[in-house]
């Protein structure tokens, strides 16, 4: 069966529908000129390739030259039960999934928030069918059915050290994954949108929409760094290249009251 990527988000559709419904919606855009629709064959002809580059010990980027739709990478996690493929890119391609076959079983794909679905039923299906958790209070925005995905919900240990759970805020259901062995075994968070890594390297946001400036409410970034401050961790990982290398659940909470404090206009008087 063909399906559809969305060239905005690079989401795919089984359907091409009249204009992406993540798109559409408040925290993303549709281009001025109107919905377009691609394939993996346009875009393979157009010439993406897809790339998997060595992080630290086990840990990979995945990502497509020239970046599929919103341009996430993809992170891929190893452990000795197989292997997490987080917020999986819009794109593949022949080698790279051989590539990530040569590094270890994937024994799931997990995206963070439906604006990093990708193609994650087509990563399923060239990696023999494996399991697409999908957070239970997103499900709506799922465009493209596939027997492999499964819903999920509160905290689940997906693989030996690496816990999912939801933070939410961005999307309600918006989540992060926790890997215990990442940063020299002091932690890592893969926190996608759900936090996002500022360039400054030393500073997280928080927002329900990126590229229309929609920020939360104090009360839901209190809830957000409160729930993620249950877990050991130095280095906070995001959806593209950015990285809080160290110190980052000090960061995480540090920059969440000063958001609060902004919303509550506690620094109006600043220079
Ligand atoms: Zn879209
Ligand atoms: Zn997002």
């Amino acid at each position: 069966m063909p399906f559809w990527i969305c060239a905005t988000c690079a989401v795919e559709h089984s359907e091409r529908i009249e204009v992406c419904a993540i798109c559409a919606d408040d925290r993303q855009w549709v281009p001025a000129d109107g919905q377009r629709w691609t394939s993996l064959t346009e875009m393979a002809d157009a010439g993406y390739r897809a790339e998997v580059a060595e992080g630290e010990p086990d840990l990979w980027a995945i990502s497509s030259r020239p970046g599929a739709g919103i341009g996430q990478q993809s992170k891929l996690i190893r452990t000795d039960a197989g292997c997490l493929l987080f917020d999986p890119i819009g794109f593949l391609d022949g080698a790279a999934v051989q590539r990530v076959g040569e590094i270890g079983p994937v024994a799931a794909i997990v995206a963070s928030h439906p604006h990093m679905y990708g193609v994650q039923v087509e990563w399923s299906r060239v990696l023999g069918g494996v399991p697409v958790l999908v957070a239970e209070k997103d499900r709506r925005w799922v465009a493209r059915h596939d027997a492999a995905i499964r819903t999920w919900a509160d905290d689940v240990e997906i693989l030996p050290g690496v816990t999912l759970t939801q933070p939410g805020g961005h999307f309600p259901g918006s989540a992060v994954a926790h890997w215990a062995a990442g940063a020299d075994g002091k932690g890592a968070l893969l926190s996608s949108d759900t936090i996002f890594a500022n360039p400054d390297r030393s500073s997280v946001s928080f927002m329900r929409s990126y590229p229309n400036r929609l920020p939360l409410s104090g009360a839901v970034v209190d809830r957000i760094a409160t729930h993620v401050g249950r877990f050991d961790f130095d280095r906070l990982y995001g959806n593209f290249d950015n990285v809080i290398p160290a110190d980052a659940a000090e960061i995480v909470r540090w920059s969440a009251d000063r958001h609060i404090g902004w919303a509550r206009g506690d620094f109006d008087d600043l220079t």
